[in-house]
């Protein structure tokens, strides 16, 4: 079985590398990717966990991108973590991330939210602080009653707790993640609520900058999303992978490695000569 998208708390999933590593290989996972949101810092502890299981690391991340005034994720896989014009990007974006978090705060405690700022990142820890959270902040608070809410209520565009910031830019992340050696991956095409003539659009400017592969089955893939990712993946000619986005066990509706089929004449990632897994 094998999973190519995953969080641990060095970003906003709620196990520690090696803790997922010991869930996946539970379920079963023999090739996992940990991606976590514009960091590598939890690479080198998800290759060690994985030497006690019968399990193989490939390397991973997850970039935070704009393109056209709206947020895409690019993930890089089986690259160099130690890659300078890679961990150079990362830091650039680390940094928009912290400053995107006081102006998240400064609008959260205007809603009454005291010490949101110091209290999100104590939830994040040494790991990359991002809206989940503020909205698990704004859970104990009783402000919403779960994640989904938060985020619709609070913390999506044109919502009170909402603060922009702009991320890389498409190319700058697959040039990043290419440098390293590395595969660049547009994630979950149908995770952005995008209608189908922006999902082409954004699909053929990935292919365009020179991206590689595309998700086509996630861990909450309907079959039509397989179906027409795959004939997006046939028109602009990238490759296929596949990922549940796994961030925590309370997610009872997606597991690690839980994911349907690769329609048979796609090209799967791990079949291209650049894909390895981690020493
Ligand atoms: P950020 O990168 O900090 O802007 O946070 C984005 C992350 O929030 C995504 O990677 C998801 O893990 C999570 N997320 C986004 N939208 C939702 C939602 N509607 N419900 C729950 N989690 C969400
Ligand atoms: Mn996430
Ligand atoms: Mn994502
Ligand atoms: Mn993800």
């Amino acid at each position: 079985m094998i999973d190519l998208h995953s969080h641990s708390t060095c970003s906003d999933g709620r196990l520690a590398p090696a803790e997922l590593v010991a869930a996946a290989a539970e379920n079963g996972v023999k090739t996992l990717a940990l991606t976590d949101h514009d960091t590598v810092e939890g690479l080198a502890r998800a290759g060690s966990a994985a030497a006690s299981h019968d399990m193989a690391i490939v390397s991973g991340v997850e970039i935070s991108v704009t393109w056209q005034r709206r947020t895409l994720h690019i993930i890089g896989l089986a690259f160099d973590p130690e890659s300078p014009a890679l961990t150079s990007g990362l830091a650039g974006i680390q940094a928009s991330r912290l400053e995107r978090a006081e102006r998240t705060a400064t609008k959260l405690e205007k809603l009454g939210i005291a010490g949101a700022l110091a209290r999100a990142s104590v939830l994040a820890g040494e790991g990359q602080i991002g809206r989940p959270h503020f909205a698990r902040l704004m859970i104990e608070d009783g402000y919403c009653k779960n994640m989904q809410q938060a985020f619709k209520r609070y913390l999506r565009p044109g919502k009170p707790g909402y603060a922009a910031t702009e991320w890389a830019s498409l190319t700058d992340a697959i040039d990043w993640i290419q440098a390293a050696g590395g595969i660049a991956v547009l994630a979950h095409p149908h995770g952005y609520g995008l209608s189908g003539a922006w999902r082409r659009r954004m699909v053929a400017a990935f292919a365009e900058a020179g991206g590689d592969a595309m998700e086509i089955c996630t861990g909450t893939s309907k079959a039509e999303h397989v179906a027409v990712s795959a004939r997006d993946a046939r028109e602009y000619g990238l490759l296929a992978s596949v990922g549940s986005d796994f961030h925590a066990p309370e997610q009872h509706w997606l597991s690690l490695g839980g994911l349907r089929p690769l329609p048979g004449d796609l090209t799967p990632v791990w079949q291209d000569t650049r894909f390895r897994t981690m020493a």
